[in-house]
C-alpha cells in the first residue's frame, strides 16, 4: 500500500494545516525533542481507525483535538486526510473503480470522530479493515513505535502470533470470522425460537 500524502488540521501539536508529501522509498521524521514527530505518526495511525485514546498518549478521544497553547485558543476539531495510491486496486469493491483513495477522519469536541473514503461516510470498521487488508494499519507493525521492540521481545507467544497475522494480511479475516459467528448464533436462536412456537401451535 502507498501512503502520498497526509494532511493534519488540528490534530494535538498541528495547530496550522500541514501537508505532507509522501516521496516513494524510505522517509524520516527529524526534528528536536518534543516537535511533535509522535504526534505526525499518531495522526497516521488514527486516521487509520486507532480507537484506544491510551495508544494515542491521551486520556480521552478528544485529548487529540489542539488543546491551546501560549497565545493560541484550543481548537474545537481536528481532522486528518490520508492519500493512498489504488493503482493495485487494493480498495472494497464500492470504491475500486478510483486510482487514489483520500481516507479521512474528523472529530469534533464532543461528538466523537467520522470516517470518509473519497468522500463517502463510512464506518470506523470499513477503514480498519481496508488497512488490515493490505497488512498495515493503526496496530501493523509497518509502524514502529518507540519502545515496540522490547515490548515484542517481551511478549507472550499469543501477542507475538498476532503481530505475525497482522503482517500477512489476515487480521482482517478474524474481524470478519467473529462477525459471521455472531450472525450465525443469532440465526441459531431465531430458528429455535421458530421451533418452539411451532412447538406450541402443534
Ligand atoms: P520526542 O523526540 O521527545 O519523542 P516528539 O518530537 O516525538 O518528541 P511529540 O511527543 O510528538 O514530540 O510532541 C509533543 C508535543 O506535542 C508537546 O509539546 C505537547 O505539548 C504537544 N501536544 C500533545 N498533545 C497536544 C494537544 N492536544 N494540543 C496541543 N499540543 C499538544
Amino acid at each position: 500500500m502507498k501512503l502520498t500524502r497526509l494532511k493534519i488540521v488540528g490534530f494535538k501539536s498541528f495547530v496550522e494545516p500541514a501537508d505532507f508529501h509522501i516521496e516513494p522509498g524510505l522517509t524520516g521524521v527529524v526534528g528536536p525533542n518534543g516537535c511533535g514527530k509522535s504526534n505526525l505518526v499518531e495522526a497516521l495511525r488514527w486516521v487509520m481507525g486507532e480507537s484506544s485514546h491510551k495508544s494515542m498518549r491521551a486520556s480521552g478521544m478528544d485529548d487529540v483535538i489542539f488543546a491551546g497553547s501560549g497565545n493560541r485558543p484550543a481548537r474545537n476539531s481536528a481532522e486528518v486526510m490520508l492519500t493512498i495510491d489504488n493503482g493495485e486496486r487494493i480498495a472494497p469493491a464500492a470504491f475500486n473503480d478510483a486510482d487514489t483513495l483520500e481516507v479521512s477522519r474528523k472529530i469534533v469536541r464532543e461528538s466523537g470522530s467520522t470516517y470518509r473514503i473519497n468522500g463517502r461516510e463510512v464506518r470506523a470498521r470499513d477503514v480498519q479493515l481496508l488497512f488490515a487488508d493490505a497488512a498495515t494499519g493503526a496496530r501493523s507493525p509497518a509502524m514502529v513505535r518507540q519502545g515496540q521492540i522490547g515490548e515484542l521481545i517481551a511478549a507472550k507467544p499469543q501477542a507475538r502470533r498476532r503481530i505475525l497475522e497482522d503482517a500477512a494480511g489476515i487480521a482482517g479475516l478474524h474481524t470478519r470470522r467473529h462477525e459471521a459467528e455472531l450472525r450465525l448464533r443469532a440465526a441459531e436462536d431465531n430458528l429455535q425460537r421458530l421451533e418452539d412456537v411451532l412447538g406450541e401451535i402443534g
